[in-house]
């Protein structure tokens, strides 16, 4: 996925603020936080989105939902986050590489949708 911008990230092809590394995941400051604490969690495998996540790809996204508290605790969301994941159209997903937004700070991160 040579054009695709997250995984010039975990390439070290362009920079990021990285905030959790390991073995098959990445974290990285939002470069347009939305919220005081707003990082992205990206499997280092590419995945295009849910949509398109597979049965074999469980484990890491898993242990990636495992990680979210550490890594929201440890960047100033210690008393809980939010945890989004846009998918597809109708999900306005932007960046065609699966990834964790993890939300928080402070103080509450706001209503969760506008209502019908
Ligand atoms: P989404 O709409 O869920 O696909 O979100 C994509 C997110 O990626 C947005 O919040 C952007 O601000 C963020 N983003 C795009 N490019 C970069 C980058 N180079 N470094 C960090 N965050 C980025
Ligand atoms: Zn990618």
């Amino acid at each position: 996925m040579s054009d695709c911008i997250f995984c010039k990230i975990v390439a070290g092809k362009i920079p990021a603020t990285k905030v959790y590394e390991d073995h098959e995941m990445l974290a990285f400051n939002d470069i347009a936080p939305a919220r005081p604490v707003h990082v992205l969690l990206i499997p280092k495998k590419h995945i295009t989105s849910l949509a398109t996540a597979a049965a074999e790809d469980a484990p890491v996204l898993g242990r990636m939902l495992a990680k979210a508290n550490e890594i929201a605790a440890a960047q100033g969301s210690p008393d809980g986050f939010r945890v989004i994941i846009n998918t597809g159209r109708v999900g306005q997903q932007e960046v065609q590489h699966l990834h964790i937004h993890i939300v928080g700070g402070p103080d509450p991160v706001g209503p969760m949708l506008k209502r019908l």
